[in-house]
């Protein structure tokens, strides 16, 4: 074993990981990256077909990144958020604000205008953080003795921290810590394949018809709304994914989806918190117009009122991550120091500098003209390249939503059956793929593909290629 790996089995835990199977083998170590290619210890090169778990958009070892790095380390690489301002984030902030209005969409919508950014660290926290602050808000709004009740979607994950996982609907890793949570509702999620009412033909991706479909998940939304009122538990706030449910299982939102539920939500007088962790930076595609836009929201014409960002906004280089909110919930935190109103919450690494430089050069890279361009084509290349998988029998749904893509394996697709869990079909499938030099991350039996903006079209090929191979080798006959 390499020493490197052996020192990684000595010591390190992995998140997500059953660590007695991690044990069983030599893991890779990967020690450099360049576009989409990373390197091990053996020198093998592998194509980074997840992106790093969603973070990479521009790919590996950008020089315009380093270089804003670079340029920062040489200044300062951080100082506190606490008592202090900066530099980079202050531009960051005023960027962020700038890049999250909805377009040619009416005025109407930009009343929602988000106009401040709470930076923190991750995916977690940036929910934790717009959690908090529509809980308070409502209060403050309502009276201290109202009880902000929230609304997401079935299958959601929102993070690891306590307030995040109790918005998440993942029996899996939620129900050993439901002793911990707060009680949230679940609407139903429009995971059309596995719908039960199974009126929309998933079938085949290109040929998807909703002729039929009653929209029993938006009437879910709809109930929860009536109920929580009827209860007088009225829910305060609805939390969604735009576009795609990611580790739900890549599960694609059918168009109006979306545009449907947050108008239930608004008629409501509930706020819209995005979780656009996943979705953002244009991981969701292009406007049908082919502009290009930061929140996937905007796509059903959406405007949140607070917007969870991370993974992908420092390019996927370090981490950091920023909650976006409107004027009126910040307003709502004003008061003279002794009324107390104060947002009690922060992090030590908040407003990171070199974070903060990291995400500017990767927004820089967002808005350069050819961008739009690169992205429609990675999106088309996925497209095409996945048409072959259709043929085989173990793949029952694929579903794309930009460049982002998720393919549920099943035992037998005539009848959509799942592999059990504990049979591992995905995990020996990516296992497969990365002997092939392709490295992804299943979600249960559902093998993703999140491809750094800048793969080539050979490699989109490779990396379907490497899929349908390992699905012969490890699947076959299941
Ligand atoms: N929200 C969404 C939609 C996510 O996909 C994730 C991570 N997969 C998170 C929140 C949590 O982000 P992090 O892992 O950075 O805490």
């Amino acid at each position: 074993m390499h020493p490197l790996a052996q020192l990684d089995h000595d010591y390190v835990w992995h998140p997500f990981t059953q660590m007695k199977d991690w044990l069983k083998s030599e893991p890779i170590v990967l020690i450099r990256g360049k576009k989409t290619r990373l390197w091990d210890t053996d020198n093998r090169a592998y194509l980074d077909a997840n992106s790093s778990i969603w973070t990479n958009l521009h790919g590996h070892n950008h020089p315009a990144i380093n270089r804003a790095i670079r340029r920062q380390l040489s200044r300062v690489s951080h100082t506190s958020a606490l008592g202090f301002a900066n530099e980079p984030a202050s531009q960051l902030a005023e960027k962020l604000v700038s890049l999250s209005k909805i377009g040619n969409e009416s005025v109407e919508k930009n009343i929602h205008l988000l106009t401040k950014v709470f930076f923190s660290d991750n995916g977690s926290t940036a929910m934790e953080v717009a959690l908090k602050l529509a809980y308070e808000f409502t209060r403050r709004t309502l009276g201290p003795t109202a009880s902000p009740h929230f609304l997401s979607v079935s299958g959601a994950y929102h993070g690891d921290t306590i307030g995040a996982v109790s918005l998440g609907h993942i029996d899996l890793f939620h129900s050993a810590y439901r002793g911990l949570l707060f009680p949230t509702e679940a609407a139903m999620a429009p995971y059309c394949y596995r719908c039960p009412h199974n009126r929309a033909e998933p079938e085949r991706a290109d040929a998807r018809s909703y002729r039929n479909c009653q929209w029993e998940c938006t009437q879910s939304v709809v109930k929860a709304f009536d109920e929580g009122r009827q209860k007088k538990r009225p829910i305060s706030a609805f939390v969604y994914e735009p576009c795609m449910q990611g580790s739900a299982g890549m599960i694609a939102q059918p168009v109006g989806w979306l545009k449907r539920v947050a108008e239930v939500a608004q008629e409501n007088k509930a706020l819209l918190i995005a979780d656009e962790v996943l979705t953002g930076f244009g991981r969701a595609g292009l406007m049908d117009d082919g502009a290009s836009v930061l929140l996937a929201s905007h796509k059903e014409g959406v405007q949140p009122d607070l917007v969870a960002l991370a993974k992908g906004l420092t390019g996927g280089y370090l981490p950091l991550a920023a909650t976006l909110t409107t004027q009126a919930i910040f307003d709502a935190f004003l008061g003279e120091y002794s009324d107390f109103k104060t947002f009690f919450h922060g992090h030590s690494y908040t407003a990171n500098q070199l974070g903060a430089a990291s995400a500017l050069a990767s927004l820089d890279i967002l808005a350069t003209s050819h961008g739009p361009e690169v992205r429609r084509r990675l999106e088309s290349d996925l497209r095409t390249a996945l048409l072959s998988l259709w043929d085989r029998p173990q793949v029952g749904d694929i579903r794309q939503v930009g460049a982002m893509v998720g393919i549920e394996l099943v035992k037998d697709w005539r009848h959509r059956t799942p592999y059990d869990l504990s049979e591992k079909a995905g995990i020996r499938v990516t296992q497969a793929m990365a002997r092939r030099g392709v490295l992804t991350r299943p979600i249960g039996n559902v093998v993703v593909l999140i491809p750094p903006f800048c793969t080539t079209r050979r490699e989109v090929y490779r990396m379907v290629a490497a899929l349908s191979e390992a699905i012969e080798e490890v699947l076959d006959g299941g």
